[in-house]
């Protein structure tokens, strides 16, 4: 090999080196850029609402498969770590929880109008109306104007309602679904509704007595017993419960009924009374139906705004045990439809473990707000089947008012003899979540 193929072989190698090292620099940079450079809190995504698609109508199943009775149960901030957490906690890893009895599952987003984060009050109004509206309204579309709920549909079809709450009686997600204002702080509001409401039953608490705008204990009672014989704060028993009101002036159960307790008197199964308590002398009052009836624990989203885990699990042992209730109702009336859902997470909760032994369970919070993650939807009873896959709140909203029918007059209707009519939703009712 002369002088000069010499110098080109070397320069060839350094020219190659050179641009290996080049590549390596620049591939190093992209690399370290996209691990840890680029953050998300640097990139704004402007949120797009698609426009609604109607892929699942409101269901219209055979009239025979409609249910008799209806039992809406929302955990409120419950996500599918919080069952997680509640399983190796109270069960074990493999152990049955009480939610492992629906055999039906599947999960629904929950998005406001205009926004990706929901509170209470939008959600709670989209499950009870079958439409989306804004954070913080009641009852209402994002215009404002009232939407018939399916609490009000129900109770015009001839059926009993019925709402037991661990939260004060006029919170966002009770109130959505028999009240209309447009904003949930309208305590004052809320309360003067409920007492015009139909509820045959009103269970739960009553908070900031007194203050701002919420009226004083005394005024508050006055208002429910426009509707209600009212009974609480003092511990009530279920023999108190369901003595309330003797003698019936109302049909079968007796009459309306609302028991109001302290603020924080109902969180976990040491409270007096327990929320399973409640829940049995609701269904005991509402019996044979038919009756729809809302059941709503406060506890995931208290605790999980804490970010307790402590108090987490002992509000799932109290919802464990509320669920026991409603299902060994739903076991014994075939002809009820149980629903179990969340109106959205709250906490962005991952159950880790807390050292190598992989045996002590660690909750890691990213959050002490709500999240827009989807959560958990289970059913049981008749109908429960269109609950299954993935959905939006709003669509289940729609799917439950499908399922109401009318009914012949409560004290004569058994479930044989009640006429099937699907009631049909109105166009307004069918337009798009905004
Ligand atoms: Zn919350």
């Amino acid at each position: 090999m002369n002088t000069f193929s010499r110098r080109l072989l070397i320069w060839t190698r350094l020219a190659l080196g050179f641009v290996l090292l080049l590549a390596a620099i620049v591939w190093a940079t992209f690399r370290v850029k996209g691990l840890t450079v680029i953050r998300v809190d640097r990139t704004t995504i402007e949120l797009m609402r698609s426009p609604a698609v109607l892929d699942q109508p409101a269901a219209t199943p055979a009239p025979e498969q409609l249910p008799r009775n209806i039992v809406v149960f929302i955990a409120d901030g419950l996500g599918f770590s919080h069952l997680a957490a509640a399983r190796a906690a109270h069960h074990g890893i493999d152990g049955p929880a009480a939610w492992d009895r629906f055999p039906v599952t599947g999960w629904h987003r929950a998005s406001p109008a205009g926004g990706f984060l929901t509170d209470s009050a939008a959600s709670a109004t989209a499950l009870a109306t079958g439409m989306t509206t804004g954070n913080g309204m009641v009852g209402v579309d994002t215009a404002g104007r009232p939407r018939t709920t399916l609490f009000e549909r129900a109770t015009e079809l001839g059926y009993r309602t019925g709402i037991v709450t661990d939260s004060y009686v006029w919170d966002a997600t009770p109130a959505a679904f028999v009240t209309h204002t447009e904003s949930r702080n309208n305590a004052a509001e809320i309360l003067r509704q409920l007492g015009e409401t139909s509820l045959d039953v009103l269970f739960g608490e009553l908070k900031n007595v007194g203050e701002g705008e919420v009226p004083d204990w005394d005024a508050t009672v006055a208002l429910l017993q426009r509707r209600f014989e009212v009974v609480g704060p003092e511990p009530v028993g279920l023999d108190e419960l369901l003595a309330a009101a003797d003698p019936p002036v109302a049909p079968a159960a007796g009459a309306p009924v609302a028991a109001i307790f302290e603020e924080d008197q109902l969180t976990d199964l040491e409270s007096t009374p327990t929320l399973p308590l409640l829940v049995r002398a609701a269904l005991d009052r509402l019996k044979p139906g038919p009756f729809v009836l809302m059941v709503e624990s406060e506890e995931p989203d208290s605790a999980s705004h804490r970010m307790d885990l402590d108090r987490l699990l002992r509000g799932m042992q109290a919802i464990e045990a509320t669920l026991d209730v409603v299902l060994d109702f739903a076991d014994q009336h075939g002809d009820t439809l149980v629903v179990f859902t969340s109106d959205h997470e709250t906490g962005g909760l991952v159950v880790s473990v807390s050292d190598s032994s992989n045996r002590s369970l660690r909750a890691l919070w990213a959050t002490s707000s709500h999240t827009g993650v989807s959560v958990p939807v289970m059913a049981i009873g008749p109908a429960s089947e269109l609950f299954a896959g993935s959905r939006a709140n709003w669509q289940l909203g729609r799917l439950l008012a499908g399922l109401l029918r009318t009914q012949e007059p409560a004290d004569a209707a058994d479930s044989e003899s009640a006429d099937t009519t699907v009631p049909e939703l109105t166009d307004s009712e069918q337009s798009a979540p905004q």
